[in-house]
């Protein structure tokens, strides 16, 4: 089944036109600065990358060229839309009322839109994403694949924070989790890879990119995740702080007079490595590079980063009362050896050691624990537009 997979974000749309069966991506590109004056980078596999400038008001007008690049007789990759089997869309925001992926219908949109004061910069993007395919594509069904569905499974004693009771009531503020997908698919993944038993299973999964959470899969399913109302809880990302004490908000506000919201902003835009390391980067690649050369700011950054982790790590192994495997994916997850190696090492209290040679491997599924570990450790490669693509073929089979 050929699926489009949409990502949209509130000024840029992200697609790929896999084929369910075979895996196979036939194209796929960007659309940038919607709303301004508009740019399509679309790429055919096989292929040359076509740039077009042209002017893109809304999400609508956006799609229309991305669906147009499809067909084109040129470059594209498709005779007609009606190969075109079924949209999937990436969705931010599914509250406490989504717990799987839906194929959408009206409910499921009042579901999203009330969910938009939760995600507010990514909700009504999906929305307007949404929209337009109905609108360009009629009668062709649409899945929304939730950032937040695979962590609905996590228990009461692990999603609630402990403030009074009538916030939970009132406004359901509580730990909802994202990545959702990518946890989902690794975490299935990593089964299957190590041959574990579906239904006995312990994983970890760390998630570590530009924006990076750890989860705590028993059985498949979700029991612990590190991003919480919003994904700005839990680890050290590329600009997000995570994890502080939240009294440290109100002292800077005073100190610097500045609100609550602007100090949100700092801390969801300026921390995380950015912050840490001054201001030199957010980018992993950049920092290990400074850090090689004696960076101490680069060093501080990265430490903390590891450090975080290994906590992390630690705690889920407390919570699960044991671990089988411990996955690493995402940009740095998959790429980031010296991180990798500093986790890893922390972790000879459960039995594991790194194997240096096997984790000198890059974006690949491969064990980096010696097989003596009592634990395994492995390199899982995330792909969550694959990942959309299946839950949305599997939904519309049904
Ligand atoms: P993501 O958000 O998953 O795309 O991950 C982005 C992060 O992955 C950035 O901090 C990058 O520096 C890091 N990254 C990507 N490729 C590599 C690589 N080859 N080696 C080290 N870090 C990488």
């Amino acid at each position: 089944m050929n699926v489009l997979v949409v990502n949209c974000g509130s000024s840029s749309l992200k697609f790929q036109l896999i084929n369910s069966e075979t895996e196979a991506v036939a194209a796929k590109g960007l659309c940038e600065r919607i709303g301004l004056d508009g740019r399509l980078v679309y790429q055919p596999t096989g292929g040359e990358k076509e740039v077009t400038e042209a002017a893109m008001p809304t999400h609508t007008e956006a799609i229309k060229m991305v669906l147009d690049a499809l067909v084109n007789p040129n470059t594209g990759v498709l005779k007609s839309l009606d190969e075109v089997e079924a949209i999937g869309h990436r969705v931010l925001h599914g509250g406490a009322k989504i717990s799987d992926s839906c194929i959408i219908n009206d409910e499921v949109i009042s579901v999203i839109e009330e969910c938009c004061d939760l995600g507010p910069l990514h909700n009504p993007a999906n929305l307007m994403g949404i929209r337009a395919c109905m609108e360009l594509m009629p009668g062709k069904p649409n899945v929304a694949v939730f950032d937040t569905a695979f962590h609905q499974t996590m228990p009461e004693k692990a999603y609630m924070y402990a403030i009074p009771y009538e916030y939970y009531d009132k406004y359901k503020v509580r730990k909802y989790g994202f990545h959702g997908t990518s946890h989902r698919f690794v975490s299935k993944e990593t089964i299957k890879f190590l041959g574990l038993d579906p239904d006995n299973s312990k994983v970890i999964v760390a998630h570590l990119g530009n924006g990076s959470s750890i989860s705590a899969v028993v059985n498949g399913k979700c029991v612990d995740t590190s991003m919480g109302l919003t994904p700005l809880e839990g680890l050290v990302m590329g600009t997000r702080s995570g994890d502080l004490d939240p009294a440290v908000l109100d002292f800077i506000c005073k100190k610097e007079n500045i609100d609550v919201t602007e100090m949100v902003n700092i801390l969801n835009k300026k921390s995380g490595l950015l912050g840490l390391s001054k201001g030199l980067s957010s980018d992993f690649r950049d920092l290990n590079e400074a850090r090689e050369q004696g960076n101490e700011d680069a060093k501080r950054a990265v430490d903390c980063l590891c450090y975080r982790i290994i906590k992390y790590i630690g705690s889920y192994v407390a919570a699960m009362n044991g671990v089988d495997a411990i996955a690493f994916t995402g940009g740095i997850g998959e790429n980031a050896i010296p991180v990798r190696e500093a986790v890893v090492k922390s972790l000879g209290y459960l039995g594991i050691t790194l194997d240096e040679e096997a984790n000198q491997t890059r974006g690949e599924n491969k064990i980096i624990s010696t097989p003596d570990s009592k634990v395994t450790v492995a390199i899982v490669p995330t792909n969550e537009e694959l990942a959309i693509c299946q839950e949305t073929a599997e939904l519309v089979s049904k």
